[in-house]
């Protein structure tokens, strides 16, 4: 959609991160808050990917289930010393 005197919504969606990090000039960030009024589909997708980083932010303050990191670790460690039954008895591969 093409609002007036405004952004497609393909340059809508490219000022995405710069509008997010508050880094648009006040005639573009008018003209992008403008856009977002008048376009549905770009409002929509803006709070999609607001929820996606709150939601990314809340994972990464989970702490991991314990032998999470290790046993990839253990897998990657014995293929690398030449255990190559490891990735079949693992993966089931
Ligand atoms: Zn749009």
């Amino acid at each position: 959609m093409r609002t007036p005197n405004s952004l497609t919504c393909r340059e809508a969606v490219d000022l995405i991160t710069d509008y997010l990090d508050a880094a648009l000039p006040s005639p573009l960030l008018t003209t992008y808050e403008r856009h977002l009024t008048a376009c549905p589909e770009c409002d929509i997708f803006l709070r999609q990917i607001r929820s996606t980083i709150w939601l990314t932010h809340r994972l990464a303050l989970q702490p991991a289930p314990p032998g999470t990191r290790e046993a990839p670790l253990r897998v990657f460690r014995a293929w690398k010393n030449g255990d190559q039954t490891i990735l079949h008895d693992t993966f089931d591969i």
